[in-house]
């Protein structure tokens, strides 16, 4: 049963079903706190926004000078603080990008890349995969390969033009262990998508790098730079979607240049204010940006680009820059191998995903080492969620990614590991209480 006073809140925001969430009125660097004075360390970073750590000083005071000069210019003019986070943005994104188009979340941010992916290109599909996760919104429901938002959404979807293909996800995609041959085997496979669906008409392929919340996998070595190839050799605009694993969340400053890849559009959002003011957009190459200059295409949002936002934005770009990503550096492998410590230890967490300060467990039920069904598709008893309940009881929170059958891990950059030890003691506690 609701509380009265969580009820509207409740009802106009997405709360993850299974677990018990604090209301949370504070807080400071890695740590929140909540109604009754309890104090948590925030180790899903708020659904992965919060990479500075909360009420960051300097974003903080950037904010507020720009509310005393003005604090919200409209896409119809110029705006300072606008022009340089874009140009800020551009010199640490993909290096052939010239131009940004702001949005306000994620969601819309992909939209935006779709629409223009398919005008230039004058062709109707979209590739994604199964196991992604784009938005909410009509079209990012429809395109997002996520069980739980796509059931939800299925009286709804709408949008033709989206086929989707597997991810080199091991073992529940391909069952074979080898990288090279995962590798090999998603290439085929995704290769056979492409010819099958028709190369004319597919206009891009949208997808995540490392996967986010469905479950914070990265791909094999090499997967990229051939996913790359294939969308050269048929003429496909390559969409990376660096919503959740930009700004540092995988390690660089985005997920694909690990990869030694350049998308031809990418979508960023969460990470780019650290989630001080809520700001989205999308970069495109050279070539995609005369093409809209050309042609006249408007595409924004009334908020996009909000001088609040992104006065937020420099100063949160001056973060990463002077310790942010060197933090992810240093931290991310402590995390990495006490994590790689708890799956040796539990039989029940079957792998540890990820890189940077990004991690999935997911999670196999001990009598058949394989998956448990997902329960909001079941309607069962989920133990991820009663995992992350019992972590809240020992003052750390996370949630079960989507499909809920993997927790996800991701604190905020400023935690040190004395912080990382905090978080490994609520897991054991909490896969002790639960297996
Ligand atoms: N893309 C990815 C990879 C995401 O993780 C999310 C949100 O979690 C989105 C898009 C949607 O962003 P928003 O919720 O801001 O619309």
């Amino acid at each position: 049963m609701v509380e009265s006073s969580q009820r509207s809140d409740v009802l106009s925001h997405w709360h993850h079903p299974g677990v018990d969430v604090p209301t949370i009125v504070d807080g400071d660097g890695a740590y929140v706190t909540d109604a009754d004075g309890r104090t948590y360390l925030d180790a899903l970073s708020q659904l992965c926004c919060v990479n500075l750590g909360h009420s960051n000083d300097r974003i903080a005071a950037a904010m507020s000078e720009q509310l005393e000069r003005v604090q919200f210019v409209s896409p119809g003019s110029h705006n300072d603080v606008r022009t340089e986070l874009a140009d800020r943005i551009l010199a640490v994104g993909p290096e052939r990008h010239s131009d940004v188009f702001f949005s306000v979340s994620g969601s819309e941010a992909n939209e935006v890349a779709v629409h223009l992916a398919r005008a230039m290109t004058d062709a109707p599909t979209v590739l994604t995969r199964y196991r992604s996760y784009h938005g909410t919104t009509l079209g990012t429901g429809t395109l997002g390969g996520d069980t739980a938002t796509r059931t939800a959404l299925s009286s709804t979807v709408g949008v033709p033009g989206s086929a989707k293909f597997l991810p080199p996800l091991s073992p529940e995609a391909f069952d074979v262990d080898d990288p090279d041959e995962l590798a090999d085997r998603a290439i085929a496979h995704l290769e056979f998508v492409i010819r099958n669906e028709g190369p004319d008409s597919i206009a891009a392929l949208l997808t995540e790098v490392v996967g986010g919340s469905s479950g914070a996998y990265a791909p094999p070595p090499g997967y990229f730079e051939r996913v790359r190839s294939l969308c050269d050799e048929y003429d496909i605009l390559l969409v990376a979607d660096e919503v959740l694993t930009g700004f540092g969340r995988c390690g660089e400053w985005f997920a694909h240049q690990t990869e030694g890849i350049e998308p031809d559009l990418m979508s960023f959002a969460k990470g780019v204010t650290s989630a001080h003011a809520p700001l989205a957009g999308v970069t495109v190459s050279e070539e995609i940006g005369s093409w809209v200059r050309r042609e006249g295409v408007e595409l924004g949002q009334t908020f996009g680009g909000h001088a609040l936002s992104c006065s937020a934005g420099i100063a949160a770009i001056d973060e990463y820059d002077e310790w942010g990503l060197d933090a992810v550096n240093d931290v991310g492998p402590y995390l990495e191998r006490r994590l790689r410590g708890v799956e040796s230890d539990h039989d029940v967490v079957a792998d540890v995903r990820g890189r940077g300060l990004l991690f999935g467990l997911p999670i196999v039920d001990p009598e058949t080492g394989r998956p448990f069904v997902d329960p909001r598709v079941d309607a069962g008893e989920n133990p991820v969620d009663a995992v992350a309940d019992r972590m809240a009881d020992e003052g750390v929170l996370t949630l079960p990614g989507r499909p809920s059958t993997q927790l996800i891990l991701a604190p905020p950059f400023c935690v040190d590991r004395d912080d990382v030890d905090r978080v490994i003691e609520a897991l054991e506690i909490g896969l002790e209480a639960v297996f």
